[in-house]
């Protein structure tokens, strides 16, 4: 039976064909390669040298053709950039730093309810302030994630990637209103108003996108 790799996500499907859609990344059959045993041996050992991202693939053709290389000048930005996205893919940051609201948000949205429903102040303000916690990490999680996204999967704006961008945004969005709204008007969810079922619903919003992009997130990783 054939083998066929994504060269998105490096699923691999067994089949006659590769499938329509990737079922880890929601890439398309164009972006399926078929691979041989030997090929795959060589993947699963470490020593596969496939570049990740267009410009990789390019640098690396170039040194392929002999041509001799000038050492092009970086700027300081330029650097600073090189040397965080290299620390940031050793050191995995993104599945690091997500952890912070993947598991900040859902407590924070259990307090809200239940200082909501038992007149709990306490617990209202220990969910204001792990959601200020949350919106400093954000730009964080972001940004790994953007670094991830180029680097592992070659910035391929796939159904999947799409998803968790924009669950990233929506997630985003949704606790910077939640942290302006609170700290405008303390009382918001403790006291009875026409705005706080529309602020309420802005917690279950922040909750469900976190839900969606930990979940395929989780996809990408284990590939299932
Ligand atoms: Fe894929």
């Amino acid at each position: 039976m054939k083998k066929w790799e994504c060269t998105v996500c490096g699923y691999i499907h067994a089949g006659e064909e590769p499938p329509e859609i990737c079922p880890v990344c929601g890439a398309d059959k164009s972006k399926f390669i078929e691979v041989t045993d030997a090929e795959e041996k060589k993947t699963s050992t470490g020593s596969q040298a496939k570049p990740s991202s267009e410009s990789e693939k390019k640098a690396s053709k170039e040194t392929k053709s002999g041509e001799k290389q000038q050492p092009a000048e970086k700027t300081f930005w330029e650097n600073l950039y090189s040397v965080s996205t290299r620390l940031i893919l050793k050191h995995h940051a993104h599945p690091v730093s997500v952890h912070v609201p993947n598991g900040m948000l859902p407590a924070s949205v259990l307090f809200v309810f239940l200082a909501v429903i038992f007149d709990f102040y306490q617990l209202e303000l220990a969910s204001y302030y792990n959601t200020i916690f949350v919106l400093l990490v954000m730009p964080v999680v972001m940004f790994t994630g953007y670094v991830e996204w180029k680097k592992h999967y070659g910035g391929n704006l796939t159904t999947v990637f799409i998803i968790k961008i924009s669950s990233a945004v929506i997630v985003l969005l949704s606790v910077l209103i939640v942290v302006i709204w609170r700290t405008a008007n303390p009382e918001i969810a403790l006291v009875d108003s026409p705005g706080r079922m529309i602020y309420l619903g802005i917690w279950v919003v922040m909750l469900a996108a976190a839900g969606v992009a930990g979940y395929f997130g989780g996809k990408l990783v284990f590939k299932d």
